[in-house]
């Protein structure tokens, strides 16, 4: 029990009261009673430490900051002015109503302005919020908002189909429907020509 108490302070969370693994750690222990389950039985007795690292891994995007990802810029374009397109990086993440797997691509382009990046800086930028609780909108609208600020390209446009776990295995029970969200800035809006040179890569991607 002292032991107990001791851990309660290790480590500091999200908003109010620091969250201790061993609180972590009881709660999933609760939850796997609640289903109606012996959490002490030799199958489960590890369950709740693996859920803890499970957790630690869909959740790593809330120790990073994807704008300082971007902070290494190139500005030698030599003239560049052709658009560059990550196309379809996977990415999982969960929903914030059921944390259940929100599982896809992401097809992410940018017309740059002086400013570039590494392309793998993009996918990490899909990554780091990714690995938050999400909604497919708000992700979609993150990932295209922090390359804006950060290179301040002409224009931005992203693009992500996924599916929801929440609508496969429970809810409306339905496979094979993907949610298909764009977010589309500067010339990527304003320019149609653009817009469908981007689009046209993204339908030629998809591998249904
Ligand atoms: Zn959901």
């Amino acid at each position: 029990m002292a032991l107990r108490q001791e851990s309660l302070t290790e480590h500091a969370s999200g908003a109010g009261a620091p969250v201790s693994d061993r609180q972590a750690e009881e709660a999933f222990r609760t939850i796997i009673r609640w289903i109606g389950e012996d959490p002490g039985r030799d199958g489960l007795n590890e369950t709740p430490r693996r859920l803890l690292k499970a957790y630690r891994e869909y959740f790593a995007g809330y120790d990073e900051d994807p704008a300082q990802v971007l902070r290494k810029t190139f500005t030698e374009v030599d003239g560049y002015d052709e658009i560059i397109v990550l196309r379809g990086v996977t990415f999982e993440s969960h929903c914030e109503h059921h944390i259940a797997p929100i599982i896809g691509r992401a097809w992410v382009g940018y017309l740059p302005d002086r400013r570039v990046v590494g392309i793998s800086k993009l996918a990490r930028v899909v990554e780091i919020f990714s690995k938050r609780l999400q909604i497919q909108e708000r992700l979609t609208a993150q990932i295209a908002n922090t390359i804006d600020e950060a290179l301040k390209p002409r224009g931005v446009a992203v693009v992500i189909k996924a599916a929801h776990h929440c609508m496969i295995s429970r809810g409306v029970h339905k496979r094979g429907a993907d949610l298909v969200t764009s977010r589309m800035l500067g010339v990527f809006r304003d320019q149609p020509a653009t817009r469908s040179e981007f689009l046209s890569l993204v339908n030629s991607d998809s591998h249904e």
